[in-house]
Order: structure tokens, then C-alpha cells, then sequence
């Protein structure tokens, strides 16, 4: 079966075309056949696309909206200079598959798109404001566009953690407002965290119910989760995604009161604050220099800068605090496992994340830490470390792809 897996974000749309089927999913055989991004809808969008085993092509082009993305798209696919292999046109397409930020509580699976599902999303955006009107355009733009022949699956990044208890997932806030608002922990990175829990489990050969491990998805947003017996049961993302470790631009965990002080200091909207919070602050706000890890990271090593370095000492150091929350709260891990952009590729983060942590039975391998980036896959700890240290690059859109054939085919998911 060959599926399109769709990731529409506010402004741009990722895709990738993946082979598989349950026999290819049972031997870890998928196959990536083919993949994209369109950036800057609504202006002249950047648009490269790869067909596996070819060389990338790039251009621009006038982009209105994510329909009309869809549209450049399925040119694309189906215009004979793209040479995907497998695809010749778009009935070689069977089933598509749509990153879906907030389920809500609504669902603890992905679930195959009808007008009651488009409805629920419609319901939560509430919740996600930012992400969820996105998802939802392109959503009703493939339905248009493919037509409702096709069956199209939406896979949402809050489900993996609709198995927390209630004690991890509930704020200390009034109960009433758990049950009239839904308002508590959802977490978000679902599908990242849930990839990572199920390669790690193929690498020591362990069945789901044995996999009790620490994942840290370090990118530009970034989250921790506790995964005790296969299931998440506790992560650091909230309600939304602001929740928790320091981020590129997020704040991460903070007092609630700030938001008041700050209001009133100095004459903002409650809107202006929260936007301070999203965008001005994480890594960002403490260097006044960038969001971006790596440049932060050659500042500090080029020109020593005193707040380049407190920006990574804080990143650092909130991921340990959740280390120590979750080992605790697990009593004990078998793994803590880096992924994202920085968790894949920055040696020097993952070393000081893991420092002065030797008496939790944490023990890096220097050597091996620092071969390993650019997509490798592998340990990092020492051999008598008690706790494994692994790097997996994540692959969101394995996961997608899966679980579209599996609701298709009407399988399990697991
Ligand atoms: P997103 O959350 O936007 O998907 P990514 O997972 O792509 O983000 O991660 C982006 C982050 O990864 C950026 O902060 C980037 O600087 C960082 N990163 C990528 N490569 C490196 C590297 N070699 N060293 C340090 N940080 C890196």
C-alpha cells in the first residue's frame, strides 16, 4: 500500500510517500518513497521535492493556500519528471494519512477522517488554536482534492499520551474546570516519542510491556516523556505545547504569576504575553541571541558569551530536572533515549545533559557520543552503565504511515 503522509503546519506543508503493508511493518520493511516540503504558503512558497534514489528539486512558485499546495503536489506525483519509484499516477496513491495536533480527549487512536471526526477536530481548536485550523484545512483540502474514495486517517500527537493517569495529567486547579473545560495535560510529540519507545524495543528485542525508558525529544520544541510498560505515563508538554523543558523559543515551566507581573509592569494584553512566551523566550530569550542550538552553541564556543552559555547551562539542566522526576516516578529506567535535531545531533548537549548523573547510573561513553549524529542510531552510554544511553533518530511519518494502513485495513494498532 502506498500512502501520503501529510504534516501541515500554520504556513508550510511536509509530506512523504511511504510503501508498507502489515508484512512489511511485521519485518521493519517500509519504504520511503518519496518525500517534500512547501514553505511560505500565502506568499511565493519554497518547494523542494525528492524522489528516493534521485537528486532534489527545488523551486518557487505562487502558493495561495494549502489546497492549492495539495494541488502543486499531486503535479508533482504525478507528472512523469518526478520518477517515484512505484508511482506512475495518482492511483498508485491508496490511502493518505494526516498529522493531527490535538485530539483532545476524544481520541486515544488514529482514526479514519469522516465529517464526525472533522467535526471533533473542529470542536478542539480551542485547545490548539495555533495548530489544529491548519491540520484542519488540509485536511478538507486532500478530501477535495482526492476525492472521499480515498480513505484519509488523521494520527494525532496527543494520543500516545491519553494512557497518563489522572494524578500525572490533572493541574491543581479547581476540578470544575477538568470538566467543563477539559482542561489538564495532553502533551504533544506523540508520534515521535512512540517511534522512539517502538525502535528501541526492536533494538534489545523486547516485547512492548517491557519497555520502561526516558524519551527526550530535543528540536525546536522539545519534550521529555516517561514511558513505564510500553505506555506513556507522564510528559512534560501540557495543555499546550508551552508546558516543560526550555525550548527554542518557549518558556518551558514557569510560575503562572509572571504572566500577571509582566501583564501589568508593563501594560500588555494577556495575547502580547503569551506571544512573548511563545516566540521571545526559551534559549532565545536568555542569549538575546538565537533559537537555533547549534548557532547558540558556536557562540559560546567562538566568542565565550556569559549568556550563550547560561542558555544551554538552563536547557540542560530542566532536562535533568525531568529526568530525575520521571526516574522517580518510574521507579527507575532502563534507557534514556535522545532524538529531534538537537537530541540527534549535538554531542556536547547530550554529554552535559548526562554530567553528574554517574550515582543514577548514568555513565556516557565520551568516544562513542561523539561519533554519533547526522542520523546515526546507536548507544552512547558505557557498557557498565545501569541505565542505557541511546541516540534514535526519530521518523514521525513511519509511525503515520503505519497507522494509516492499519486503520485502513481495519488491524489492531498498537
Ligand atoms: P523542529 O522542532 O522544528 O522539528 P528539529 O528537530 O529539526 O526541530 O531541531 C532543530 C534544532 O536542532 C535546532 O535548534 C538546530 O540548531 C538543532 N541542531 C541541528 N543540528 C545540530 C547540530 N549539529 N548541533 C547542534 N544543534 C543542532
Amino acid at each position: 500500500m502506498n500512502i501520503l503522509v501529510i504534516n501541515c503546519g500554520s504556513s508550510s506543508l511536509k509530506f512523504q510517500i511511504v510503501q508498507t503493508d502489515l508484512e512489511m511493518i511485521e519485518k521493519g520493511a517500509d519504504k520511503q518513497l518519496a518525500k517534500g516540503l512547501i514553505e511560505r504558503i500565502g506568499s511565493q512558497a519554497l518547494i523542494s521535492y525528492k524522489a528516493e534514489g534521485k537528486t532534489a528539486y527545488k523551486t518557487t512558485a505562487a502558493i495561495r493556500d494549502h489546497k492549492a499546495a495539495i494541488m502543486h503536489i499531486i503535479n508533482w506525483i504525478s507528472s512523469e519528471e518526478s520518477q517515484i519509484p512505484d508511482i506512475n499516477s495518482l492511483d498508485d496513491i491508496h490511502a493518505i494519512g494526516h498529522r493531527t495536533v490535538h485530539g483532545g480527549e476524544m481520541f486515544s487512536q488514529s482514526v479514519k477522517i469522516d465529517n464526525d471526526v472533522i467535526k471533533c477536530l473542529e470542536d478542539n481548536i480551542d485547545l490548539a488554536p495555533l495548530h489544529n485550523p491548519a491540520n484542519i484545512k488540509g485536511i478538507k483540502a486532500a478530501r477535495e482534492v482526492f476525492g472521499l474514495s480515498i480513505p484519509q486517517v488523521a494520527i494525532f500527537d496527543t494520543s500516545f499520551h491519553q494512557t497518563m493517569p489522572e494524578e500525572n495529567y490533572l493541574y491543581a486547579i479547581p476540578y470544575q474546570y477538568y470538566r467543563r473545560y477539559k482542561i489538564r495535560k495532553y502533551g504533544f510529540h506523540g508520534a515521535s516519542h512512540r517511534y522512539v519507545s517502538y525502535r528501541y524495543r526492536v533494538l534489545e528485542n523486547l516485547p512492548k510491556n517491557k519497555t520502561n525508558i526516558i524519551t527526550l525529544h530535543l528540536g525546536n520544541g522539545a519534550s521529555a516523556c516517561a514511558i513505564k510498560n510500553g505506555q506513556s505515563i507522564d510528559t512534560s508538554m501540557g495543555l499546550t505545547p508551552l508546558e516543560g523543558l526550555i525550548m527554542g523559543t518557549r518558556c518551558g515551566d514557569i510560575d503562572p504569576s509572571i504572566v500577571e507581573f509582566i501583564a501589568h509592569k508593563e501594560a500588555s494584553s494577556m495575547d502580547e504575553v503569551f506571544n512573548m512566551l511563545n516566540k521571545r523566550s526559551g534559549i532565545m530569550g536568555i542569549s538575546g541571541l538565537t533559537n537555533d542550538m547549534r548557532d547558540l552553541l558556536e557562540e559560546e564556543a567562538e566568542y565565550q558569551d556569559r549568556r550563550a552559555t547560561l542558555a544551554v547551562k538552563m536547557f540542560c539542566t530542566r532536562i535533568k530536572k525531568y529526568i530525575g522526576a520521571y526516574l522517580a516516578g518510574m521507579n527507575g529506567a532502563d534507557a534514556i533515549c535522545f532524538t529531534g535535531g538537537i537530541g540527534e545531533n549535538a554531542a556536547q548537549i547530550r554529554q552535559r545533559v548526562c554530567e553528574n548523573l554517574e550515582w543514577l547510573g548514568i555513565e556516557l561513553d565520551t568516544k562513542k557520543n561523539n561519533t554519533i549524529f547526522g542520523g546515526k542510531e546507536g548507544i552512547i552510554s558505557k557498557k557498565e552503565s545501569k541505565i542505557k544511553v541511546y541516540v534514535i533518530p526519530t521518523n514521525e511519518e513511519l509511525i503515520m504511515a503505519r497507522d494509516t494502513c492499519r486503520v485502513v485495513l481495519n488491524a489492531p494498532l498498537t
